[in-house]
Formats: structure tokens, C-alpha cells, sequence
């Protein structure tokens, strides 16, 4: 684990194999190709994972959200930071 401090909770669905996984970092470490970054036509389909409750939310929910819409959990603020290395700007 990279990000692991309470709030990362969140995987994130990567375009380029269509796995989960909680960064960046575990991607590039268990795939052998570099990252695709998530198309702005693709946000509005399920791309992120809530761990704490098992949820699916869209690219565009989870940016507009601090917490998960369906059970609160907080989201890592400091992950808007590394925006881009998953979705395309
Ligand atoms: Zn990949
Ligand atoms: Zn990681
Ligand atoms: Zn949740």
C-alpha cells in the first residue's frame, strides 16, 4: 500500500485494463503496461470504488463529492492532487 492512511479508501478503475486498484503505484506495479488515463467521455461510467461500502461511483460523482454518497465515508482531500495521473484533464 502507497496511500494508506484512513481516508484512502477509494480503488480506482483504470481504462487501459480495466482493474481496480488503490493508486497509481499498485498499478504499475502488478501491470506490465503504462497507464491509460480515464477519457472525459468515459467519467460519467463507473470508475471508482468505494471500499468502505462496496459502491461504484462515477468519475464525475466521485470529483464532485468529499465523501461517498452512499455511507459518508471521507474521501482523501490530498488525492485531488494526483488527479492526473488517472483521468484525462
Ligand atoms: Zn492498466
Ligand atoms: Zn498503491
Ligand atoms: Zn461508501
Amino acid at each position: 500500500m502507497h496511500y494508506a492512511t484512513a481516508v484512502d479508501i477509494i480503488a480506482i478503475r483504470f481504462a487501459c485494463c480495466d482493474r481496480y486498484y488503490p493508486c497509481h503505484a499498485c498499478h504499475e506495479e502488478a501491470e506490465p503496461h503504462p497507464v491509460v488515463l480515464r477519457p472525459r467521455a468515459e467519467w460519467d461510467a463507473p470508475g471508482i470504488l468505494c471500499g468502505a461500502c462496496g459502491t461504484e461511483l462515477s468519475v464525475t460523482a466521485y470529483r464532485a463529492s468529499e465523501s461517498c454518497p452512499a455511507c459518508s465515508a471521507d474521501f482523501n482531500p490530498r488525492c485531488r492532487l494526483h488527479w492526473d495521473r488517472y483521468f484525462e484533464q
